[in-house]
């Protein structure tokens, strides 16, 4: 009667789309991208043919052909005939794309739940026209919030991850409660909230818990450190320079960069950042409880504009703080510059002086043949930049995972977003090897 069918995040860390059924209802958790999707078929200038819809992607078994799902538009020229939607609702864990991007091949008759700073980052995504998700019924809820769909009642609780606005699910069925992390992380800043929903998880007796499992893993081959390792790290950097110190962090991973921000305001220095983050800033700033600061009114913050002939619209609304690489050039010893790897062109304008610093706050590269990586030193090096690295994951170690586990106390586990459902089940004898596509009956 109550059902699990894993459409994505199967033996991946990405992806995730996970179908919940009970009698008539069916809903989704997540509905997100992996991070190399199409990438066996589709390469350079070999791309999938946006005309064709998911015509390209269903051929090679990319999306999974489920009524009712998909929009007209999406399905125009495939062999699936358009229909009245047979899903209820999906809900979203947090706004990274591996867990939301694919709704933009949905119906938009099919509501999308989600916290409201996840809809904030979604729509500065459109604004800046960066991507587009197309037209949704958005509705937002909040921890607390109780939410029926069908024989279904969901409870979203915060949980702490690299973006604000992340959520698990204690979801009520006709079996009993399934559980589903999202991502999630217990090592700070706001561990609290991930200890709040393994709280609220263990008390609903779950029968199913559906877990990520992204550093479960033989060994950690990466350095990670706390957000506060990172912070008191960078702190040593900036605070002992009278160069240049340039940063580079994934865009939404709004934690890391109050980490520098915070840095900038101790020392004074003025945070030069471009204008893409400037206005995912500004929508965030209008949600009061992020306490973001204001791009245009904050002091410490300065909008770094690329020499070119025209401006977006968006773009302009920070011309009042706008520098350039002659006046970075002119600051370098006052300035701590975000700069991510497709614009280190700038730095030819720039001119940093030898022995500036570089810190690299994000993963470390998966593989040592990454030539992103290999170039990005090259032009470190060219310009006499000194390396550092510095970055704390967004996900629960493995440890804490198993831990969690132990606390919330599952009937049965179904690992997921992991690239070894094995180690779950080398301790757990009721975790499940997950197959993609395969329907678990719930009793
Ligand atoms: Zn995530």
């Amino acid at each position: 009667m109550v059902s699990l069918t894993f459409h994505g995040g199967v033996n991946e860390i990405g992806g995730s789309k996970i179908l919940l059924e009970d009698k008539d209802t069916r809903i989704f958790l997540d509905f997100g991208q992996s991070f190399d999707f199409g990438q066996d078929y589709f390469t350079g200038w070999l791309a999938a043919r946006g005309r064709n819809g998911l015509g390209d992607y269903f051929e090679f078994d990319l999306l999974p052909k489920i009524e009712g799902l998909y929009s007209q538009e999406q399905l125009e020229g495939t062999e699936m005939d358009h229909c009245e939607p047979e899903i209820d609702a999906i809900f979203l864990s947090h706004a990274h794309f591996d867990h939301m991007a694919h709704i933009s091949f949905v119906d938009e008759r099919i509501p999308v739940h989600c916290g409201e700073a996840t809809l904030r980052f979604i729509k500065a995504q459109e604004t800046s026209g960066l991507s587009k998700f197309g037209e949704h019924d958005y509705r937002t809820f909040k921890t607390g919030d109780k939410i029926g769909v069908g024989s279904l009642e969901l409870e979203p609780i915060h949980v702490d991850h690299s973006i604000p606005g992340a959520y698990g699910y204690v979801i009520h069925t006709s079996e009993g409660a399934v559980v589903y992390t999202g991502d999630l992380r217990m090592h700070d800043p706001m561990a609290s909230m991930t200890q709040e929903f393994i709280r609220k998880a263990k008390e609903s007796k779950p029968v199913a818990m559906i877990t990520e499992g992204t550093r479960m893993a033989p060994e950690e081959k990466r350095r990670n450190y706390s957000e506060q390792q990172v912070c008191d790290i960078c702190d040593k950097i900036v605070s002992g320079t009278d160069k240049l110190v340039v940063m580079t962090h994934y865009g939404r991973d709004i934690d890391r960069f109050m980490t520098f921000y915070n840095l900038c305001k101790k020392t004074g220095k003025k945070f030069v950042i471009l204008p893409k983050i400037a206005h995912l800033l500004k929508e965030l700033h209008n949600d009061k409880n992020l306490k973001m600061p204001d791009p245009l009114k904050d002091d410490n913050l300065l909008v770094y504009f690329k020499r070119k002939k025209v401006y977006y619209k968006w773009e302009k609304e920070f011309m009042p703080k706008k520098v350039d690489a002659d006046y970075v050039h002119e600051n370098q010893g006052d300035i701590l510059m975000y700069l991510n790897f497709y614009q280190f062109g700038e730095l030819i304008d720039i001119r940093p002086a030898r022995g500036s610093h570089f810190i690299h706050s994000m993963s470390e590269p998966f593989s040592e043949e990454d030539i992103e990586d290999e170039v990005m030193h090259r032009w470190l090096d060219h310009f006499g930049f000194e390396f550092h690295q510095a970055h704390a994951s967004g996900h629960a170690s493995k440890e804490e995972l198993v831990e969690m586990i132990k606390e919330i106390g599952p009937k049965r586990i179904f690992p997921v977003h992991t690239e070894h459902p094995e180690m779950f089940r080398e301790r757990f004898s009721n975790a499940e090897m997950v197959e993609k596509g395969k329907r678990y009956g719930l009793e």
